[in-house]
C-alpha cells in the first residue's frame, strides 16, 4: 500500500508516457499490418493476391494515408522499397472511372527505362480496375505517341523533355492533371533536368497533388520542394538492405577539415583493417579537395567519383575500387547512389549530412548482403545539429570515440571554415564620407532636374495647352467651352 501511494504522488510524465504508448503501438502494427488494414478495394486486393503480395513495405505502410490525404508529399525512398505502389496504390484507390481524353495523373521520371518499369507496375496493379496508362518518352516516333495521347488516357507516365514535346503540340492537353508525381528526382536534377521540370510545372494546373520521390536529398532537391511545394509532408525510410544491426557505427568529433585529414590519413595506415573504404562528401569541390591531400600519401591507391567527372573517369575509377585496384574511394552523395559494391570494410563519413536520409544511404553502401559493416563519422561543433538529427532518425545514439592522441589538430582553417565577421552594429563606422564623390559630381541643367510629379504635373500641362491630353478628358472641354 505504502508502495501505491509513493508511486501515485510521484509526478506523471505524461509525455514519456505517450511516447511510450506510440512505440508500443507502432511496434505492435508492424507485427500485425497487411494491406487488408489499408482499406483498399476489391479489384486491389485481387491484383496484390495475384502478385503474392500480403505485407506494405515500410514506404506502402507511411505514404498510403498522407498521399490519399491529397497533400503535398516528399517521399525519401530507393528503387526496390516498393515506392511505385507506395504512390499507386492511394491514387488508384481513389481514381474513379472515366472516359474523358485527357489524364489526370502525371507521373514524370528520369530515363525512358524506368518508363517502362513503372508502366509495367502499374499495369499489374491495374489488372483488375478499368484505367489507361500510356507511357512516352524521347528517341522513338513522337507521331504513334500523338495516337495514343488522341485515343485518351487516365495516367501518363513521361519523361520530361517526350512530355513537353507532346503539350507544346497541342496534342495532350494538361489541364485536368490533379496529381504530378516525379520519382528520382534527385536522379533527373543530377542529369540537369532542372528548367524542364520547371518549365512543366509552369504548363500544369495550380490546383494538383504533388508528389515527389527521391532516394537521397541534396540542396537542389531541397530547392525545388520549396519553391514548388506546399507545406508538404516528408516521409522517409531507411535504404532497403540496411539493416543498422549489421553496421557498426561509430563517430568522432574532428575541430576542422585538415584535422579530419589528418585523422583519415591516420586510419588508413591500417590496411588490414581499413582494407576498402568509401569516402562521402557533400560536395564535388570538398570531394577534390580530399583527393588531393590523400593522394600525397595514398598516391595509387584512392580515387574520386563526382558529377563534374567524365562517364569513363568515374567507371573507371569504379572498377578499380570494386576490383581492389584501388583501396579508396571518395564519393559524394548523389554520385554513390545504387553503387552496389560488395565488401566495402569501412564507410567514412567525412562530413555529417545535413539530410539523415543521406547518412543511412552512405552507411547502406557497408553491410551489405549479411556482411558485417563499418561506419565512421567525423563530426566538427558546426556538424553537431546534423548529427542529432541522424540520431534522431535512426532513434540511437552513435557511440563516440575519443580523438586519437597521436594525431594532429590542425589551427589551420580552410576558407569555408574561416567565420565570416558581420557587422549588426558599428557606431564607429562612418554612415557618410562628406570626402568622397556624391553621385553626381555636378550641377544638372534646368531641363533634366524635371521631377516626375504624377497626375498633378499632367493636369498642369492640360493647364498650359487648353486642350485634353487624352481623349478620355472631355469634361475639361466641356468646362473650357461654358466658360
Ligand atoms: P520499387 O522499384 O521501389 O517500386 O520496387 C519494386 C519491386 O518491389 C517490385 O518488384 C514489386 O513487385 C516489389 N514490391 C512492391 N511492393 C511490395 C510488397 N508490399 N511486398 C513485396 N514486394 C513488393
Amino acid at each position: 500500500m505504502t508502495n501505491w501511494i509513493i508511486h501515485l504522488s510521484l509526478p506523471i510524465n505524461y509525455k514519456k508516457i505517450s511516447a511510450l504508448l506510440k512505440q508500443v503501438q507502432y511496434k505492435w502494427q508492424k507485427i500485425n499490418m497487411t494491406f487488408q488494414d489499408l482499406n483498399l478495394n476489391t479489384p486491389l486486393y485481387n491484383a496484390l493476391d495475384d502478385l503474392g503480395l500480403t505485407t506494405p513495405t515500410p514506404i506502402q505502410e507511411k505514404s498510403f494515408n498522407v498521399i490519399g490525404s491529397g497533400k503535398d508529399v516528399v517521399g525519401i525512398a530507393q528503387t526496390g522499397t516498393g515506392k511505385t505502389f507506395a504512390y499507386m496504390l492511394p491514387i488508384l484507390k481513389n481514381l474513379h472511372f472515366s472516359q474523358q481524353q485527357n489524364p489526370r495523373v502525371l507521373i514524370l521520371v528520369p530515363t525512358r527505362e524506368l518508363v517502362v518499369q513503372v508502366v509495367d507496375e502499374i499495369k499489374k496493379l491495374t489488372k483488375y480496375i478499368n484505367v489507361r496508362v500510356l507511357g512516352v518518352y524521347g528517341g522513338t516516333n513522337i507521331n504513334t505517341q500523338k495516337q495514343a495521347v488522341v485515343e485518351g488516357l487516365d495516367i501518363l507516365v513521361a519523361t520530361t523533355g517526350r512530355l513537353y514535346d507532346l503539350a507544346v503540340s497541342h496534342v495532350l492537353q494538361l489541364k485536368s492533371i490533379q496529381k504530378l508525381v516525379i520519382d528520382e528526382v534527385d536522379v533527373m536534377l543530377d542529369l540537369g533536368f532542372r528548367h524542364q521540370i520547371i518549365n512543366i510545372f509552369d504548363i500544369l494546373p495550380q490546383r494538383r497533388q504533388n508528389i515527389m520521390f527521391s532516394a537521397t536529398m541534396t540542396y537542389d532537391v531541397d530547392a525545388i520542394i520549396n519553391t514548388f511545394f506546399v507545406n508538404p509532408i516528408r516521409i522517409s525510410v531507411a535504404a532497403s538492405g540496411t539493416p543498422l544491426d549489421n553496421i557498426a557505427q561509430q563517430r568522432y568529433n574532428v575541430p576542422n577539415y585538415h584535422t579530419k585529414v589528418n585523422l583519415t590519413n591516420h586510419l588508413l595506415q591500417d590496411k588490414e583493417t581499413f582494407n576498402k573504404v568509401l569516402i562521402f562528401v557533400a560536395f564535388k569541390r570538398m570531394a577534390d579537395r580530399l583527393f588531393e591531400d590523400l593522394e600525397i600519401i595514398f598516391n595509387d591507391e584512392c580515387c574520386v567519383i563526382h558529377s563534374n567527372k567524365t562517364q569513363n573517369y568515374r567507371l573507371r575509377s569504379i572498377e578499380q575500387f570494386r576490383g581492389g585496384e584501388n583501396r579508396i574511394l571518395i564519393a559524394t552523395d548523389v554520385m554513390a547512389r545504387g553503387l552496389d559494391i560488395d565488401n566495402i570494410s569501412h564507410v567514412i563519413n567525412f562530413d555529417t549530412p545535413d539530410f539523415p536520409e543521406n547518412y543511412m544511404h552512405r552507411i547502406g553502401r557497408s553491410g551489405r548482403a549479411e556482411k558485417e559493416g563499418n561506419s565512421l563519422l567525423f563530426s566538427t561543433e558546426k556538424e553537431q545539429k546534423g548529427l542529432q538529427l541522424i540520431e534522431d532518425l535512426m532513434q540511437m545514439q552513435i557511440p563516440l570515440i575519443d580523438f586519437p592522441e597521436d594525431v594532429e589538430v590542425s589551427k589551420e582553417l580552410i576558407e569555408e571554415e574561416i567565420p565570416k565577421i558581420i557587422e549588426h552594429h558599428n557606431p564607429t563606422k562612418r554612415k557618410f564620407n562628406e570626402d568622397a564623390p556624391g553621385p553626381a559630381f555636378h550641377e544638372k541643367k534646368d531641363k533634366n532636374k524635371k521631377e516626375n510629379l504624377g497626375g498633378s504635373y499632367k493636369f498642369k500641362i492640360a493647364a498650359k495647352y487648353k486642350k485634353p491630353k487624352t481623349r478620355g478628358d472631355k469634361n475639361y472641354n466641356r468646362r473650357n467651352k461654358r466658360k
